[in-house]
């Protein structure tokens, strides 16, 4: 099989992708390993509420259904996802895992646990929350307590009883430190103070006032992409506060070691808890791309906006890709429509 594009990921930047090709007579294709379109979102945590309103949590041609400034859902977004394919009439190969991409001559090729296929450009759309990452010295902790990646953490029923520690106070860390110390004690882990921001102000979003502030249009080479990049995500909404404030939610600094079950932070100070979460974060896994020059030393891709050194290949939907919203929902159209040009442009 030979097209003219592969999109590999069907994720919301593959399938931004997808809408902007359907505007051309190229031939394409995107690629996806799960099951059912929308599973990435479908497989995260029960509770997960977005932190992005309606208006803005949609895609390229399509709104989302329901109240424009209310929150959605993780199970709305991927049934939205869904009804995008649809709409659009986007072609997906589900259940194919694309195991190794390498470029002969002018030619991609893709192979799968199926088949080869062949394309002039690929785009890589696999996510920036690829592989979990925890700390090397969990291994120290007993079976005793339960230890779990955010990403596998479902929902309260799967823990022990007794306490829980949540290590890293992003956006996830911190709903699900909420959410849990409804019922167990709870401490949470942070490596740097929390900025907390409101989501709403004067009756609107706060993603209102940083779309006509141009707060999410900065580039990431502009001065305030930079101030943004260099610090840590904020914390959108005050429930967290008000648990923090109440002692619901006890703070501890970074998680240092773990010792015979004593879990010891950055301050020299220990605890002991039947359960861990860690929300530490994600890292990338590119080494099925099988082609030389794409990384730097320290195993970033090598790009401008997504495109590559190596003609032909594109990324969609790396965070900071261009601007702070590159990785969100509300970014990544913009980006696949820029990458859309530069493959019209290399006439692909
Ligand atoms: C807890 C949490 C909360 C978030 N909240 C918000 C929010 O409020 N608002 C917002 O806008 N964003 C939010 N995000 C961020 C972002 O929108 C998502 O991470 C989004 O899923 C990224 O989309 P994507 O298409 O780039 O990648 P993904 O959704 O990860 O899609 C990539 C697809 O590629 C597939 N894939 C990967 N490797 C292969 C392979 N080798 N072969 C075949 N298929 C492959 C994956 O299975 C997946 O289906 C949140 C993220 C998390 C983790």
């Amino acid at each position: 099989m030979m097209y003219d594009v592969v999109i590999i990921g069907g994720g919301q930047a593959g399938l931004s992708m997808g809408y902007h090709l359907k505007g051309s007579s190229l031939s394409y294709l995107i690629l996806d390993n799960n099951k059912r379109i929308g599973d990435v979102w479908r497989n995260r945590y029960d509770s997960l509420v977005l932190f992005t309103p309606r208006s803005y949590s949609c895609l390229p041609g399509l709104p989302l259904e329901g109240d424009k400034s209310a929150f959605p859902t993780k199970n709305e977004i991927a049934d939205y996802l869904e009804l995008y394919v649809k709409t659009f009439e986007l072609p997906i190969q589900l259940n194919t895992i694309v195991k190794r991409v390498s470029k002969e001559k002018n030619l991609f090729k893709i192979e799968t646990h199926q088949s080869i296929i062949q394309a002039k450009t690929v785009v890589i759309a696999t996510g920036a929350f690829q592989t979990p990452y925890i700390p090397s010295f969990s291994n120290q902790l007993s079976p005793n307590i339960l230890q779990l990646h955010s990403s596998n953490y479902r929902s309260p029923s799967q823990l022990n009883e007794g306490a829980v520690l949540v290590v890293g106070g992003g956006n996830s860390g911190s709903q699900i430190a909420v959410e849990l110390s409804k019922n167990h004690e709870t401490f949470l882990s942070v490596g740097q103070k929390i900025r907390f921001l409101p989501m709403l102000v004067a009756n609107r979003s706060i993603f209102w006032w940083f779309d006509k502030s141009g707060i999410l249009n900065a580039n990431r080479h502009s001065f305030i992409g930079g101030k943004i990049q260099n610090n840590p995500d904020p914390i959108f909404g005050y429930e967290l506060k008000g648990k923090i404030q109440n002692r619901e939610v006890k703070m501890k600094g970074r998680t240092a070691d773990i010792k015979n079950d004593e879990i010891y932070f950055e301050d020299a100070s220990s605890i002991r808890v039947k359960n861990i979460i860690w929300s530490t974060g994600f890292s990338s896994d590119f080494t099925w791309i099988d082609i030389k020059n794409l990384l730097d030393s320290k195993g970033r891709i090598i790009h401008d906006r997504g495109v590559t050194n190596i003609e032909g290949l594109y990324f969609l939907g790396l965070p900071w890709q261009h601007r702070r919203g590159s990785a969100l929902l509300l970014g990544v159209g913009e980006d696949a429509e820029y990458l859309y040009d530069r493959i019209l442009m290399n006439g692909s």
